[in-house]
């Protein structure tokens, strides 16, 4: 079996869908299983209607319609009239919702996010499937709420193996096109969960673990991985190939590549990963899978924009040991400030870190307590892995160098 996931930026008008349609076409859907995720920005606007239902705000109904015309006008283009069943499925699912809001009693934000949020991948695969249907391919929709078995953490769910392989194998169909969601999941009472945001390349990895997929591929607007992101950079090469360990390190310095927690099961079935461009479903794109490192050998260049510089140094110039550094990530870790360099003197502690969640400022005045703080905001982080001189040059050319950091393989340079 192949899996195939189809991201929300693939299917965000009819002209996508219908793509999606042409990529099958050429590329076969024989003992193939789709993951879809939600339309476009779907997912954002159910976050909108999930607020606005907490807020009792009387643009509750606003925020449905938004959702529901959204759609709606995708079907209009896709099917001629709207005689097509796909009409009644459509509107019954927005009666589900509309009714789960009504009688819901749960307080639980997080619950009731994931009642309402998982709606966005039920309707574009209810979607893609009758219009497959419409073209006169058959095809199984299939409720991924009855296969992927989690525990009961709304918007973070942590999967149930076992049991989700169990269900997997018994009931997956083989030899035909299946249709199925991305990012959602159902604890044991059957209520939906959601496995965190861009949760859809990971459902895909579940699929593939649990069926023995022969691959998985990711279909993209972009030809596949490239060495630097093209926003930064002039020049960028394709990358043929990519080992796990060096996938899950790029992630791990922040390329948007693959995510671990995606990568994790495909590594242990040693199941390839091919990212492919959806506009042109032909070309062997990108390889994630045992094997070589990279190839091309390449540098590989990852920034990180809006960090900040963070330097701890002893108030009576004490060392700063292991238990003020212990002390000092149960704080960052308290206050989810993802650090993404270390670096240490005697007397001084200095690490890059990003506030995603403007937290720092109340981190801050805990730490100025026990130490002197100094940090410079709006630094940025690169990464180089495989790093050369004249690598290091490009980067460093016409940036106020303030931290450079070497390992074998990896340089790190935060500037300003
Ligand atoms: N629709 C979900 C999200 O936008 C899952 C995904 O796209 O992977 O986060
Ligand atoms: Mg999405």
């Amino acid at each position: 079996m192949r899996i195939f996931k189809f991201g929300g930026a693939s299917v965000k008008d009819a002209e996508g869908v219908e793509n999606v349609y042409d990529v099958l076409q050429k590329v076969g859907y024989d003992d193939v299983l789709l993951v879809v995720s939600a339309m476009g920005k779907t997912t954002n606007a159910l976050e909108v209607v999930v607020k606005r239902y907490f807020e009792k705000s009387p643009e509750l109904s606003n925020a449905i319609r938004e959702v529901k015309e959204y759609h709606l006008a995708i079907m209009m283009d896709l099917f001629e009239g709207t005689n097509n069943m796909v009409f009644n499925a459509v509107n019954k699912h927005f009666s589900d919702l509309e009714h789960f809001l009504v009688i819901n009693k749960s307080p639980n934000y997080n619950f009731v996010y994931d009642q309402i949020v998982s709606m966005g991948e039920i309707l574009s695969t209810t979607i893609l499937s009758h219009y497959f249907s419409y073209k006169g391919i058959n095809n199984e929709w299939v409720d991924v709420r009855n296969l992927i078995k989690t525990d009961q953490t709304y918007r973070d769910a942590v999967v149930d193996w076992e049991q989700t392989q169990e269900i997997i194998s018994k009931t997956i169909k083989r030899n035909t096109l299946n249709i199925t969601q991305g990012f959602i999941g159902s604890d044991e009472n059957y209520f939906t969960t959601t496995l965190g945001r861009e949760g859809s390349d990971y459902t895909a990895a579940i699929f593939a673990y649990c069926t023995n997929a022969e691959s998985v591929t990711i279909w993209k607007d972009v030809p596949g991985v490239l060495n630097a992101d093209p926003r930064y950079f002039k020049d960028t090469t394709l990358l043929n190939q990519i080992s796990y360990r060096e996938a899950i390190e790029l992630a791990f310095y922040g390329a948007s590549v693959i995510h671990p927690k995606t990568l994790q099961p495909l590594q242990r079935k040693e199941i390839p990963l091919y990212v492919k461009s959806f506009i042109n479903p032909l070309l062997p794109g990108t390889k994630v899978s045992k094997g070589a490192d990279l190839e091309p050998q390449t540098s590989c260049f990852i920034v990180k924009k809006d960090q900040l510089l963070l330097s701890l140094s002893s108030i009576d110039f004490s060392f700063i040991m292991e238990d003020n550094i212990s002390e000092i990530f149960g704080l960052l870790s308290n206050y989810k400030i993802k650090v993404s360099l270390i670096q240490n003197t005697a007397i001084s502690f200095t690490i890059c870190v990003e506030d995603k969640f403007e937290k720092f400022q109340e981190l801050n005045a805990i730490l100025s307590k026990k130490f002197k703080v100094t940090y410079t905001e709006g630094v940025s982080l690169y990464t180089i892995r495989h790093f050369t001189e004249a690598a290091v040059h490009a980067v460093e050319a016409g940036k106020n160098v303030l931290v450079k950091q070497m390992s074998k393989e990896t340089m790190q340079l935060v500037t300003l």
